[in-house]
């Protein structure tokens, strides 16, 4: 079967193309290359071989370059390769240029600028408020429901899908205790989340609104943000995370543009609070996304988190972290905080699938409070596409190494 003939139904079909960086293995070459089924797409070599005025943005060993290129590119390019996929007369000619995916590496995509994160799920933070804070009044804090809270990560410790992850040392205190000790994290987690990549940057001074999501983002990835929580339980106050995240983030390897997400978009659940304008999304087009998230611990499915539940949207999180005048470069990430749907069977880590290690959680290869070493966590994901298909949004999968 040629590998333009695709299953039905399969979510890697002409109507996502998703974006990554391969190599060949028998060669050290990273250019930048599209997904289509089971195969990746030669992108810079097929622009060039069709005369395509976009192959010097293709031809290269990051997405940098066509994330700098904005929206009107993107969508350009985007309808080259939907006309050159679907178009039998180039069949031969890009037939070459297709190679399976078991035959090539994958690589970090984009070279990453900064690295922000979010905590943007109403049940994630509920459910951590109540865990961390058992006499607190409300399990949300005052300021939650009026912008979106985020900390500044390490962006040079993000890695691609498939990377291993070294179990970070720290020191941890448990109350009882008289003084912390040192040495690898006893309470290694994950969290579920979504990461939006920016392409198109904007000037020092100048917020981006609302209305500029769709012109500044480029698409979105999947993200596991490790999480060491007995380091971070002694560290977080009064500052926030820093060693307990900062070790290691992994995202897949593919990049979805938002451009393939169209069907995907809803509203966000009802705002219980009024919201300041720059952040008041009460009209406008719906800035949410039904993203189904599945988290799999050594293959065996551990929670469902919907990213529909998020109660602050992506283009919230960017109007909020401009609206001081930072700017955004591009290659900027952030993630969309843990995502946890209301049910238990949707908690997006393992400090609330567990309550913070009271109830393990019953895998076939053992119990688990928090993981262990050899153990491999993976997201995956999909999205509803148009007519009734699915754009799949590939995984993000890493093993834990012993520290
Ligand atoms: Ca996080």
């Amino acid at each position: 079967m040629s590998p333009f003939d695709l299953p039905e139904g399969d979510p890697f079909g002409p109507h996502n193309l998703p974006y990554g960086v391969f190599s060949l293995r028998d060669s050290g070459q990273r250019t930048v290359g599209v997904r289509l089924g089971d195969h990746v797409l030669d992108a810079g070599a097929a622009a060039r071989a069709l005369g395509s005025p976009h192959a010097g943005l293709l031809t290269r060993p990051t997405l940098n370059p066509l994330l700098a290129a904005g929206r009107t590119t993107w969508s350009e390019v985007r309808g080259s390769l939907t006309e050159w996929v679907t178009d039998p007369s180039l069949r031969e000619t890009l037939a070459p240029l297709l190679h399976p995916l078991s035959s090539v590496a994958l690589h970090l995509p984009f070279e990453v600028a900064d690295y922000v994160d979010f905590y943007a799920s109403e049940h994630h933070a509920r459910n951590a408020g109540a865990i961390f804070r058992p006499d607190a009044a409300d399990t949300l804090l005052p300021n939650w429901k009026h912008l979106p809270i985020g900390y500044h990560g390490r962006a040079g410790t993000v890695v691609v899908s498939g990377t291993d992850i070294v179990r970070p040392s720290g020191q941890r205190k448990a109350p009882t205790a008289p003084a912390p000790v040192f040495g690898p994290s006893a309470r290694l987690d994950i969290e579920a989340e979504v990461g939006f990549v920016v392409g198109t940057p904007s000037q020092q001074g100048r917020p981006v609104p609302l209305s500029g999501f769709r012109e500044h983002v480029f698409g979105l990835c999947l993200l596991n943000d490790w999480s060491a929580r007995d380091i971070q339980a002694w560290e977080y106050v009064p500052l926030g995370p820093f060693l307990a995240k900062s070790f290691a983030t992994s995202v897949s390897a593919w990049i979805t543009p938002l451009e393939a997400l169209d069907a995907a978009r809803v509203s966000p659940p009802e705002r219980t609070h009024p919201l300041l304008p720059y952040l008041d999304d009460t009209s406008g087009e719906p800035a949410g996304y039904d993203l189904r998230i599945s988290v799999a611990v050594n293959g065996h499915v551990v929670s469902e988190p919907p990213f529909s539940t998020m109660y602050w949207t992506a283009a919230q999180q960017l109007a909020h972290m401009t609206v001081n005048g930072a700017s955004l470069r591009t290659g900027d990430l952030y993630g969309s905080g843990t995502v946890s749907g209301p049910a238990e069977h949707q908690r997006g880590c393992l400090l609330e699938l567990t309550w913070n290690g009271r109830d393990p959680l019953e895998l076939p290869d053992g119990k688990r409070t928090y993981l262990e070493d050899g153990d491999v966590v993976t997201l995956s994901a999909w999205a509803p596409g148009p007519d009734g298909s699915r754009v799949g949004l590939g995984e993000v999968s890493g093993r834990v190494l012993a520290g």
